[in-house]
């Protein structure tokens, strides 16, 4: 089972749903050139798709356009259901840095049919996690830097400040979906700046105040 652990506190969460929002960044709908959405969009990953620090990204044979997307991860402490945004930020454990792989060339053709995006972006690896920082130590998780490199080299650099669909209005919105229990997880949108990763590539994302992940591709 994948755990999620939280920092300093001993606690440890098995991981239930991956909620994660797409287009929620300006730049990074600009660089797709995709529309605006009204709505948060919204697809999921399962649990088996998560790795840990210093583990190996496994790109499917069945892609060759594996591309990074670091983003601000929320780790779900307390559920609920129909959570008010004024309420929401109670339900929050701890925040981490996640990396949202996703298979760019296949993710496009299932785009363009219609088709759900799964096989893209919920393959075994597909979720590289960090440990979580408990919520009270993040003094402001809507005002951080959130930076990913590729061998050293810098792709993204972006603040959680220019969010569309910011973190209570995320959590309202999930929560009047999907009951959220302890374990969820959120994964905010990236910042401008993805692009592919291919094998021996070290990649590092961090996430100023939050944490830092390191994984390797295969
Ligand atoms: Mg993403």
């Amino acid at each position: 089972m994948k755990t999620a652990r939280l920092v300093g506190t001993g606690q440890q969460y098995p991981i239930g749903k991956i909620l994660c929002i797409g287009r929620n960044y300006v730049d990074h709908i600009k660089e797709l050139g995709n529309e605006m959405p009204e709505r948060p969009v919204i697809f999921s990953k399962p649990a088996s798709s998560v790795i840990g620090e210093g583990e190996e990204i496994v790109i499917p044979a069945y892609s060759g356009d594996c591309h990074h997307e670091a983003e601000l991860a929320i780790l779900i402490g307390t559920g609920g259901k129909e959570i008010p945004a004024e309420q929401a930020m109670a339900h929050v454990a701890g925040f981490g840095v996640a990396i949202d792989l996703t298979l760019r060339d296949v993710q496009s053709e299932l785009k363009k049919k219609g088709l759900p995006w799964d096989i893209a972006k919920g393959f075994d690896t597909a979720c590289p996690l960090s440990d979580f920082v408990p919520a009270e130590k993040v003094a402001d998780p809507q005002d951080v830097r959130i930076t990913l490199s590729v061998n050293g080299e810098p792709r993204q650099d972006g603040s959680t400040s220019l969010m569309i669909h910011r973190v209570p209005e995320l959590i309202s919105y999930l929560s009047s979906i999907f009951t959220l229990s302890p374990g969820d997880l959120i994964l905010t949108g990236t910042p401008a700046g993805v692009g592919p990763i291919k094998s021996g590539d070290q990649v590092v994302a961090e996430i100023a105040g939050v944490g830092k992940l390191s994984v390797s591709v295969k």
